[in-house]
């Protein structure tokens, strides 16, 4: 049986270990299958790739998309996408400048509450293309103004507070458009995690699905003990393939180790079943 995290991060957005620190770390841990999936850029994927290939990782090109639902923010996981496709990047990219207007506007706010810099000090922490809230949060701890990550996002950056600037990030249909255009597997990242009522979740399950949506994270570091089943039976009833991963972030950042997670409960069909690897792979899966 081989071990598989479908869900990571590097620097190239908010992980705090370099694409090929991550790609041995896991082999450290014993997985097999590991798919990088930055923020809204692909751009860790190389160095990952060289390094899979050194140690004998499979690599599964991916990426995670942001995205505007309903007035929800959701995260779309691409899974065997090919980087070089067109759609894809230019997507990619529209989203970044935002993320780079919406974090000089996450400073003005914070700055109105007394924090000087804090634009200057997450660019600083950021060392890929792809700045974000978590990027903010570190700062904020540096600064001793939140004790921990969860504490900064509850006094900062969560929707409400001065460092969540509403905006609009990719749409259902264009991140999954996206994916597909790049022959990739379109998932459901965490969705235990969205505050949805069940009805809306049912309706993003159908949206999704009649979008050629393939998969829905059924196991996810980031979801609270006791998920999984309840995820098992949608996917089951959805005809979603099923998808697991760690959201691994480095070393003592929120979520989990990677490549510790529980098996998928029976009757998933798992988002891999017909997948054909190789090993240092990091082009689309030949499906
Ligand atoms: P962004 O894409 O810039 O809006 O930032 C989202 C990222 O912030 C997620 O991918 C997580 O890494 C992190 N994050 C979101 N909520 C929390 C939370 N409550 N605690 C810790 N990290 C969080
Ligand atoms: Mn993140
Ligand atoms: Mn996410
Ligand atoms: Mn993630």
């Amino acid at each position: 049986m081989l071990r598989y995290d479908l869900h990571s991060h590097s620097t190239a957005s908010d992980g705090t270990v370099s694409p090929s620190e991550l790609v041995r770390h896991a082999a450290a841990q014993g997985v097999d299958v590991l798919a990088l999936t930055d923020h809204d850029v692909t751009t860790g994927l190389a160095e990952a790739e060289q390094a899979a290939a050194a140690t004998g990782v499979t690599l599964v090109a991916g990426v995670e998309i942001s995205v505007t639902w309903v007035h929800q923010l959701l995260h779309i996981v691409g899974l065997g996408i090919d980087p070089h496709n067109d759609d894809l990047q230019r997507g990619l990219a529209g989203l970044r400048d935002f993320r780079i207007w919406r974090a000089e506007e996450m400073g003005r706010r914070l700055e109105k509450k007394g924090i000087a810099d804090a634009y200057a000090g997450a660019r600083a922490l950021a060392k890929g293309p792809s700045i974000g809230r978590t990027h903010f949060a570190r700062f904020l701890m540096a600064e001793g103004k939140a004790k921990h990550m969860q504490d900064a996002f509850d006094k900062y950056m969560k929707r409400g507070k001065p460092g969540y600037v509403p905006g609009k990030w990719a749409s259902l249909s264009e991140a999954v458009g996206w994916i597909r255009a790049a022959g990739g597997q379109a998932v459901i990242a965490h969705p235990a995690r969205y505050s949805l009522s069940a009805g809306r979740f049912r309706d993003l399950l159908s949206e999704f699905k009649a979008l050629g949506g393939e998969a829905l994270e059924v196991i996810s570091g980031s979801h609270p003990h006791g998920a999984s089943a309840s995820l098992a039976n949608y996917a089951r009833r959805y005809e979603l393939l099923a998808s697991v991963g760690s959201d691994y972030h480095g070393p003592g950042q929120s979520y989990n180790e990677l490549g510790r997670l529980p098996d998928l409960p029976a009757g998933c069909v798992p988002v891999w079943a017909e997948w054909d690897l190789r090993p240092g792979q990091a082009a689309p899966l030949t499906r």
